[in-house]
């Protein structure tokens, strides 16, 4: 059987951060991923990641803590977010001095700019292509630590036996054998579920594999509700315009020229939080302002120059995808699904309830975005969180023996996915995972009504049973896209019955979760997580857990 002291699922930014540092301490370890790690979501990140360095102006962690706390509409856990805060410095000088290469200001130090729902400029940035550059750098980290890469291998399952994390089941993608992988410690890094939704800035692997694995193992998912609308996309493909572009002064306007944003966050106009961004633009957008289901991304003030320099990306993928250079015309947006601030329970530290299991990134919920994240603390949340679940894991790995793997769930995994493909039911995969992301989009879009919801909880029910008749052409070992495809959609489904349960029961409006018969935030009846815990068989089982308060009680929530 193959082992190693920790077993990381994922090769994203999360998941290679986690590699290098239990590496680095000595131990032996395997990182699994199903697409080549450096072909990760995480490459796709543009904008920058946050860290208080008060390079521009005098920002400090306290008040970098308080502005995610603000932004987490008061449901982040604060022990967290402090320590969050507190790492973000020395994340950004460690990956500088393994070779990240960031933007600088004309005296050479880290340049830094603006965020929605930051108090001071407080995003470094490598250009508007950052996730990609940090993803390389720590590529060359695991080559140097030599850190064994399972590259092309799906992990199925979770395995945990006698109470105890012991590993996972995985399919070698390669050649379609299905093996054990035994671990003392796995470490879930597989990012979030975007994929559950029709439209979604999030790319093809962002499917809610361990979200859904840990579930399925008894771990609770936590806050599922939460899902965020980035306030810039490209209405044609869903693909991301930077919050970076707002950062460097683009405005928003309507069909009728005006910058609306200022009506909606007088202070922050543009740079207010995300989720209030979103619900202006959809406002505006209902209220007959907007073109086509659009309103507009305006840089054109901004000129060439500085157009060229620090957001060649998304002028390019403008062009490619609306014949608009944002040079010369404001570019048509609209929001769209952008991210998941809730997943795997875990503790600061990177834990899950269950001993031996870890989880950090996108599929994490530790909370630190509570129920909106800010702009550039999700890069930021993949290095402190990704270092912080290796160390803790490697502290447990050192004190156990290799734990039992339990044999029978590699054969219960090996008959499951055999019956998969000799399934002759004759539904198919792009149908049900159709049905269900515009389930999705009705049922957990910006605005929520308790009826829409309900509709999506049910078609959700029904085409997890349609999901048992869905019938593959390919029926082949190597590379079964097919298969892995399937494999991603009972995941999502997952998701998606948790999110709209967790809509459904959450009778307030808090960061991006808006019930419309619920207008206002209750902190009274509602100051809590939501935990869903898997039932074969059934709904999931809802419940609350306390949010973490130090110092900071909620208070009304004005940009
Ligand atoms: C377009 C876009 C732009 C963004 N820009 C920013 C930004 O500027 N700043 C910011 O802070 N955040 C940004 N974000 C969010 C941020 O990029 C992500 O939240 C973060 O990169 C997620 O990293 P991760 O390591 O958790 O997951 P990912 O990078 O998605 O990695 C997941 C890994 O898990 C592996 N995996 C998944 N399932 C399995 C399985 N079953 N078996 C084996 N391996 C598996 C995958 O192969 C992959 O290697 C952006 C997001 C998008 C979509």
């Amino acid at each position: 059987m193959l082992q190693h002291d920790i077993l990381v699922v994922g090769g994203g930014l999360a998941g290679m951060r986690a590699a290098v540092e239990a590496a680095e301490l000595g131990l032996d370890v395997g990182m699994l991923s199903k697409i080549h790690p450096v072909r990760s979501h995480s490459g796709a990140a543009q904008g920058g990641i946050n860290a208080a360095l008060g390079n521009r102006e005098d920002d400090t962690t306290e008040a970098h803590a308080f502005d995610t706390v603000k932004g987490s509409d008061y449901i982040g856990d604060q022990d967290a977010i402090e320590l969050f805060a507190d790492e973000a410095p020395q994340a950004i000088i460690w990956l500088e001095h393994m070779g990240c290469i960031f933007s600088r200001m004309d005296d050479g130090r880290i340049a830094q700019r603006p965020f929605g729902g930051a108090s001071f400029p407080r995003t470094c940035y490598c250009a508007d292509v950052t996730g990609l550059v940090i993803l390389h750098t720590l590529w060359e980290q695991c080559q140097r630590l030599n850190v064994k890469v399972y590259e092309e291998w799906f992990a199925t399952a979770l395995s945990v036996q006698n109470g105890v994390g012991s590993g996972v089941v995985a399919l070698n993608v390669t050649n379609g054998s299905i093996e054990a992988i035994r671990a003392k410690a796995t470490i879930f890094a597989t990012g979030g579920a975007g994929r559950s939704y029709y439209k979604t800035t999030n790319g093809l692997s962002s499917t809610g594999d361990g979200m859904s694995m840990a579930y399925r193992a008894g771990i609770p998912l936590l806050d599922m509700e939460f899902v965020q609308f980035h306030p810039t996309t490209l209405k044609s493909n869903g693909v991301l315009m930077t919050e970076g572009a707002r950062g460097e002064g683009a405005y928003l306007i309507n069909a009728l020229g005006e910058r609306f944003m200022f009506k909606y966050a007088p202070t922050k106009g543009e740079l207010a939080s995300r989720d209030v961004v979103s619900r202006a633009e959809q406002t505006e957008i209902n209220e007959g302002r907007g073109v086509d289901g659009c309103v507009f991304l305006d840089l054109r003030h901004l000129g060439k120059q500085k157009i060229m320099e620090r957001l060649p990306q998304i002028r390019e993928l403008a062009l490619d995808a609306t014949g608009i250079d944002a040079i010369d015309e404001p570019v048509p947006i609209t929001p769209g699904m952008h991210y998941w601030m809730g997943g795997i329970q875990t503790d600061k530290h990177g834990a899950t309830p269950v001993p031996g299991v870890y989880a950090a990134g996108e599929c994490a919920c530790v909370s630190v975005h509570g129920a909106n994240r800010l702009g550039g603390n999700s890069l930021l949340e993949t290095i402190v969180f990704g270092k912080l679940a290796a160390r803790h894991a490697a502290d447990y790995a050192a004190r156990m023996s290799a734990p039992d793997f339990n044999v029978r769930q590699l054969e219960s995994e090996r008959s499951r996915i055999g019956a998969m493909l000799a399934n002759k039911g004759g539904e198919r995969v792009n149908v049900v995972r159709d049905e269900m992301g515009k389930a999705m989009m009705e049922g957990a879009g910006i605005y929520r009504l308790p009826a829409s919801i309900q509709v999506g909880i049910d078609r959700i029910r029904e085409l997890k049973q349609r999901y048992k008749q869905i019938s593959l052409d390919d029926k082949g070992p190597v590379f079964n896209t097919d298969l892995t495809g399937l494999l991603e959609l009972g995941f999502l489904l997952d998701v998606a019955e948790t999110t709209l349960a967790g809509a459904l029961r959450r009778e307030e409006s808090r960061g991006a979760h808006t019930r419309l018969d619920f207008p206002e935030r209750d902190d009274e009846k509602w100051m809590k997580h939501t935990q869903a815990r898997f039932r074969p068989d059934a709904d999931p089982e809802l419940g609350d857990k306390q949010v973490t308060v130090t110092k900071w009680q909620p208070q009304a929530r004005v940009y």
